[in-house]
């Protein structure tokens, strides 16, 4: 059984205390790994060594052509790493192996574009009033905390670590407590790059103790986190003791909005793979479907018999599409919803259960599921149930549609589905979200931002954005 342990000033650790925690797989229930279980003096002494490194080592002061080739290095490892980490991301999570494989593929590329980016530095030289010279520069914030949740645990720390690293800075990378076993392989790959010893530190435990030391401490200088909103505004209060630079990546209820001019075929694969991808645990997932009334009735029809053909399986086995749900905890939570969709009157037009078929008996798996004859003020249109649970909604005309569309405390990703590209543009800049598509769904690169607008987070990632996330900016004025 694989034993995971923490890795802080160069050095593999045990914690503290001698606590682990099993690490399970949800394809079938059994216990894959035993992870150390941090307390809060693991993570006082990492954010010391972080420190440390950041105030005496050479990784801040170092030529960004220099940082540069250290990311250089540790995608090419990636590279050679691609399959086992996939077979370990798959392990954990439970997602399939082409979602996996896409990840590591991703994770790779996400360090060679900022090793690209921290060699072409953006700054201004001018000649200010006053016969003054100003210079305006940008330095790295410091210690940063970077804090991810499980549903993309080896893409989501590299999107954190790899701009956090080529701005010079020094991090601490707390992954989910539930998926530690890929952020424990990206730490075997830092330790063959030769990273300074510091520059890079592991914390595995719970968040609510040492996610939550980052979060307080005062020598941590910004803290970068994905997950659950709620989480986010705890963390926010925690941070507001010194202040710290916080990115919060937080949670959605997206709407994918469909015309009746729509090409029906696009729009259904679309659909369908915008809310069952991950098994639906996406931030960004397409989970309200917002159908013109017109065409509602039959597009639902085809949604559901193709969804009712998805195969769930083992994310090992190369035919399934969907895998299990990443916990027990997780699936109970995703079939209370279920539940209380039905009680709440909606209309059941797809799976709804458990899947505890043959092998799949003692995993996590939930069918695709789909409501109709929804409310705008129902709990399962209104709230992230982060699990293969589509709801269908409709509206009359084009303002209808970005009012139905907006009418949510989220903000991050939504979509639009017509042939009629005057009205796709007018639509999609009224929706109120970070990340929007018009006639696809979930296609994602390195290169652009990523982040919500309204309760789905403060701050973009990836793109120059998430460079200067993990920058601070100066002014420098010189009397020539
Ligand atoms: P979560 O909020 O429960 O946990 C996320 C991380 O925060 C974990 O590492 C956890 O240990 C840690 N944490 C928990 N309590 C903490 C505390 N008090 N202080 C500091 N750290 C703490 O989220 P999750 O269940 O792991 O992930 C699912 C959520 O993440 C969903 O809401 C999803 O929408 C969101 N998410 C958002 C994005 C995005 O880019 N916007 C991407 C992926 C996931």
């Amino acid at each position: 059984m694989m034993q995971l342990t923490m890795y802080i000033d160069g050095k593999w650790k045990n914690p503290s205390k001698d606590n682990k925690r099993d690490i399970i797989n949800p394809a079938n229930g059994e216990v894959i790994a035993e992870a150390a279980e941090g307390t809060a003096e693991d993570a006082k002494e990492a954010i010391s060594q972080a420190k440390r490194a950041f105030q005496d080592g050479e990784w801040p002061e170092m030529a960004p052509a220099e940082r540069a080739e250290y990311l250089y290095r540790i995608a090419a490892k990636l590279d050679e790493n691609h399959d086992e980490l996939t077979r370990l991301e798959t392990l954990d999570n439970g997602k399939t192996h082409t979602e996996a494989s896409f990840d590591v593929t991703e994770a790779a590329d996400c360090f060679r574009y900022y090793a690209g980016l921290i060699r072409a530095p953006e700054g201004q030289a001018v000649d200010a009033p006053e016969s003054t010279h100003t210079m305006v520069v940008h330095e790295p914030v410091g210690v940063c905390g970077l804090i991810v949740p499980w549903n993309f645990p080896l893409l989501m720390s590299v999107w954190k670590m790899a701009p956090a690293l080529a701005a010079g800075n020094t991090v601490i990378l707390k992954p989910s407590e539930i998926t530690p076993v890929t952020a424990v392989k990206l730490f075997e790959i830092f330790d063959e790059a030769g990273l300074p010893d510091g520059v890079a530190n592991l914390l595995l435990g719970h968040g609510a103790v040492v996610g939550n030391e980052l979060a307080t401490s005062h020598d941590v200088d910004k803290i970068s986190f994905t997950g659950g909103t709620e989480t986010g505004r705890a963390i926010m209060k925690s941070a507001a003791g010194n202040l710290k630079k916080i990115s919060l990546e937080l949670g959605g209820k997206s709407p994918n909005i469909v015309f009746q001019d729509a090409d029906l075929d696009t729009a259904v694969d679309h659909a369908l793979f915008g809310i069952y991808f991950g098994a639906g645990q996406v931030c960004s997932s397409g989970s309200r479907i917002l159908v013109e009334e017109s065409i509602h009735d039959v597009f639902v029809e085809r949604f559901a018999e193709r969804a009712k053909k998805i195969t769930v399986g083992p994310g090992s086995d190369p035919a399934s599409e969907m895998g299990p749900l990443v916990s027990e905890d997780h699936m109970n939570k995703v079939l209370s919803y279920i539940a209380k969709g039905k009680e709440e009157g909606a209309n059941l037009v797809c799976g709804g259960n458990r899947v505890q078929t043959g092998a799949l008996k003692d995993g996590y798996f939930v069918e695709p599921t789909a409501f109709t004859d929804t409310t705008e003020t129902m709990r399962i249109v209104q709230e992230e149930i982060f699990g293969p649970v589509a709801v269908f909604q409709t509206f009359k005309d084009e303002q209808d549609a970005i009012r139905v569309a907006n009418n949510t405390d989220y903000g991050l990703a939504g979509s639009v589905f017509t042939q009629d590209s005057a009205k796709a543009l007018r639509v999609i800049k009224k929706v109120r979200a970070g990340i929007t598509w018009v006639n696809t769904y979930h296609t994602n690169f390195n290169d652009f931002p990523w982040g919500g607008y309204k309760q789905s987070g403060i701050g973009r990632g990836l793109g120059k954005y998430g460079l200067e996330e993990f920058q601070e900016v100066k002014q420098i004025n010189i009397n020539l």
